[in-house]
């Protein structure tokens, strides 16, 4: 008999998220006072100063419930990104949105989620956790989607495509994609099918033909009943720890996300941060020059140390390091750096690392010498 008699398969089966390592294991573990943790692509500026006011100014309402529901969070999100409030959901991180849309739209044991391999893990967990089939096709040798190869799955399966997920710009490569072939593949998708666009990364794009479809939604007409835009708080807002994301879709499917929702989930402390967080324009703009600076210097140095570099439009960039990506990331750990290894994206030969503070990126780059120096030996 199984050592889990009365837990349901799917759960029985499902394997743990692998996050990055924190701050403290590190330093326990290798006896350092000073660690650089540049592998949960994180804010490096922290938390806005504005954001800190809300927060110590808001921490005496932490004994009421929040209003049902986060009407305010809607209205100022709505504000920001130009849709009607209707249009907007919240959830606890855009991982909830995921897990939602998922509960929402996917029949169990019927229904497929379409997705890419490798790709953003929270997708393929909560399928899998719901009892819906996954199809995963494998990202071309660019990490561009296989669009062509999607499509035509997408017509075999047709009524039983119930969502696809694309993430761009892409976790863990950066890539990102021109907007009007996106466009063109959310046109072929069957008429059920919902295409939920994960855009946590998108504040972080420069290439013009990458922008946000969201900015465009009223030349988009019927399709902007199927499109969904996943954001988060987490990355370019600097509030990862208050767990918040959102979901820009249209009014049937929000109206049906909230019957979902466990009441609350979004806590009145995120909500008040979010809507402080959404109107601070100097904190996104300081966010975005020291993001984009730091891309190019860690994209330009890494290729000078014989990394192979792939282009980013995210606060991330992938290398390949001239030697095992195992030894590379411990090496980096002994030295008070934490990168990303992509193992457990199946990418074994290569590494993640988020774009810090200016000291940040250099201490990581100074010890990356140091570690292939050491393995040159
Ligand atoms: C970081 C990340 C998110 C954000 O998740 P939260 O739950 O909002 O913290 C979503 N999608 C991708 C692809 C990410 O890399």
């Amino acid at each position: 008999m199984s050592d889990r008699p009365f837990v349901r398969p799917e759960v029985a089966a499902a394997k743990p998220y692998v996050p990055g390592l924190s701050i403290e294991e590190i330093q326990a573990k290798y006896g350092l006072s000073r660690v650089v943790k540049l592998a949960s692509n994180e804010n490096p500026l922290g938390v806005s100063p504005v954001v800190r006011d809300v927060l110590a100014r808001k921490a005496g309402l932490a004994f009421r419930y929040p209003q049902l529901g986060y009407p305010k969070l809607r209205a100022a999100a709505a504000r920001a990104l130009g849709v009607a409030q209707e249009q907007v959901v919240a959830g606890n991180g855009s991982d909830e949105i995921i897990d939602l849309l998922i509960r929402t739209l996917c029949r169990p044991g019927q229904d497929v989620v379409m997705t890419a391999r490798p790709c953003f893990s929270v997708y393929c967990s909560q399928a899998r956790l719901c009892g819906v089939e996954l199809r995963q096709l494998d990202l071309n040798p660019d990490f561009s989607l296989p669009l062509e190869a999607m499509l035509a799955q997408a017509r075999e399966l047709g009524d039983r495509l119930a969502l696809v997920f694309v993430t761009t710009p892409d976790n863990p490569s950066g890539a990102a994609m021109p907007a009007e072939r996106l466009l063109e593949f959310a046109r072929a998708l069957p008429s059920r099918t919902v295409l939920a666009i994960d855009e946590a990364y998108v504040h972080f794009v420069d290439d013009p033909a990458c922008a946000s479809l969201l900015s465009r939604l009223t030349e988009l007409g019927d399709l902007t009943q199927r499109l969904v835009f996943i954001r988060t708080f987490s990355k370019a807002y600097g509030l990862a720890g208050l767990r918040l994301g959102l979901g820009i879709l249209a009014p049937w499917l929000a109206e049906a996300m909230l019957r979902v929702q466990i009441p609350f989930s979004v806590n009145l402390l995120a909500e008040e941060a979010g809507i402080a967080a959404l109107g601070d324009e100097v904190h996104l703009a300081e966010t975005l020059r020291v993001t984009l600076e730091g891309r190019q210097l860690l994209q330009r140095e890494l290729a000078a140390l014989g990394c192979r570099v792939w282009p980013s439009q995210a606060n991330f960039v992938m290398f390949q390091p001239p030697m095992p990506a195992k030894e590379v990331h411990e090496g980096l750990l002994r030295r008070g750096v934490i990168a990303r290894p992509l193992a457990s994206y199946g990418l074994t030969d290569n590494m993640r690392v988020s774009v810090g503070r200016d000291d940040e990126n250099r201490e990581f780059l100074s010890a990356l010498a140091a570690v292939l120096r050491e393995g040159a030996k």
